[in-house]
């Protein structure tokens, strides 16, 4: 086990899961120091508290490498090029990030109960709504469990919880992939791959290696997606435990090893005991929330993982019954005039915003923001035949624009010429204008929403009041 006492380590970045880290190193008795490039009123408080707890701390220089520093730990976002990391790399130091710290922590909790194994999910989308099923799944089966790694509790906290585990569902983002060589997970799954942070990676291929890491020495299942041939090529490509399985998982009828639908019914013919001849029912698709293409394949996933876990089928079909989805991911906001009004703030990339396009049949669209270098013909032109309008905003819609002018010229596009945070309220009205009942005004805008808004929630909240503003006014 790797000792800590008495290392010297820096750890860059005074964010979330920097402080988690600082703090729990400097518990085993490491010395630790945070260096951040920023120096804001923020960055100071947190630096005074930690110094109170013996941490040391450099605020307004994240490039030079703290003397004698045996071990870097980085928060997920710092980029591969970072000059601290060019500086570790000269000086022979590693890098590594919380994912890798934490995992190097399992098991040292005094209760002397064996490390909870992780069951682990990444992809480009779904990884919050799958990690957040699977944990309802393992709940449901009476485990005790968390959802963590790109979302809630810290995850170095949560391996160093006074009451242990059973089982954790691992959210992991293609960084945090990146900075946990060490990592095997029980069983993971990859939901998807499609281009995104490719400014961070460098390239689709070092994109997609990151993201196959997570199988690397899985030992019960790799979890892939049938549609998705690159998934299933990173299952291919891993070094897994003897007798680790492939499982696929579809929304057709499964072939032997995989998870799909039939009729309604999601079906194991995975974990059975005659593969061949036998299928296990799960769940019906109306008891996934919401039963939207994309999302039971998010569903499948987090079964396959549970089940590759050994949970039962009921425990399959209750927990996804109790999950409830987190704000702004296709989220019903109200039905005005006889026309649904979804909340998709979340699909910030076409890919995304593709998933939910399909979901519907007539649908007045509203997006536009910042690109971050996507085009938009592949999109436009797959959901050609479910648009009624489109009702455009933000810094690049012009891009959107074009693409609606090559693939759908005769959908009715109204470009709000606006990025002005009002402008949510004027599309909502737009959109109203174009709708029909029975259609969905559907926000999910392929794009990031800092031209307009702080982030994706804010963007959402702004959709949401400007709806029931409408829906006060139509009474
Ligand atoms: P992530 O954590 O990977 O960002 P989320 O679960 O938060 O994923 O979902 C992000 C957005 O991606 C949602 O708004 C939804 O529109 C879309 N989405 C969710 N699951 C999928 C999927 N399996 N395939 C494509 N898009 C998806």
């Amino acid at each position: 086990m790797t000792t800590w006492h008495g290392r010297n380590i820096t750890v860059a970045g005074l964010g979330v899961s920097g402080i988690s880290a600082a703090r729990a190193l400097a518990g085993l008795g490491a010395s630790v120091t945070v260096v951040d490039g920023g120096d804001s009123e923020t960055h100071r408080l947190r630096a005074t508290e930690l110094r109170g707890e013996g941490i040391s701390v450099r605020l307004a220089d994240a490039a030079t490498l703290p003397e004698g520093t045996d071990l870097v730990v980085t928060s997920p976002g710092w980029k591969p090029e970072s000059p601290l990391f060019a500086a570790a790399a000269e000086a022979g130091v590693d890098v590594v990030g919380d994912v890798e710290i934490a995992w190097q922590l399992r098991g040292t909790t005094p209760s002397g109960k064996p490390a909870a194994p992780w069951l682990a999910i990444t992809g480009t989308n779904g990884k919050t709504t799958t990690t957040q099923m699977l944990a309802s799944i393992l709940t449901a089966a009476g485990l005790r469990t968390a959802a963590v790694g790109n979302i809630g509790t810290p995850i170095i906290d949560v391996v160093l919880a006074e009451e242990p585990y059973d089982v954790l569902a691992v959210e992991l983002s293609s960084y945090q992939l990146h900075w946990a060589p060490s990592l095997r997970a029980h069983s993971a799954a990859v939901l998807n791959l499609a281009p995104d942070h490719l400014d961070w990676h460098g390239s689709m291929e070092a994109y997609a290696a990151d993201k196959g890491r997570i199988y690397e020495g899985n030992s019960v299942a790799c979890v892939y997606n049938v549609a998705d041939p690159a998934t299933e090529d990173l299952v291919r490509e891993a070094d897994v435990e003897e007798g680790c399985r492939a499982i696929g998982f579809t929304l057709a009828t499964p072939g032997p090893s995989q998870l799909g639908v039939v009729d309604g019914i999601l079906v194991d013919r995975a974990f059975v005991t005659n593969r061949q001849k036998q299928a296990q029912e799960l769940a019906e698709v109306a008891d996934i929330n919401p039963p939207a293409p994309h999302n039971i394949a998010n569903a499948l996933a987090a079964a396959a993982l549970a089940r590759a876990y050994g949970v039962e089928p009921s425990a399959v079909r209750d927990g996804l019954r109790a999950f409830r989805p987190d704000a702004h991911r296709i989220e019903h906001v109200a039905d005005v005039g006889g026309v649904a009004y979804i909340d998709d703030s979340k699909a910030t990339n076409t890919h995304a915003a593709q998933a939910s396009l399909a979901a519907y049949e007539s649908i007045v669209w509203i997006a536009g923001g910042l690109a971050k270098g996507a085009t938009f013909d592949e999109l436009v032109a797959g959901a050609a035949g479910h648009l009624r309008g489109v009702v455009l905003i933000g810094a690049e819609r012009a891009l959107i624009a074009e693409a609606l002018a090559r693939h759908a010229p005769e959908v009715p596009v109204v470009d709000l010429d606006r990025t002005d945070t009002g402008a949510m309220s004027a599309a909502v009205r737009e959109a109203a204008g174009l709708a029909k009942p029975g259609d969905t005004v559907l926000m999910a805008p392929a794009c990031a929403s800092m031209d307009m808004f702080a982030n994706y929630n804010k963007r959402g909240e702004a959709f949401a009041d400007a709806v029931r503003e409408l829906a006060a006014e139509s009474q």
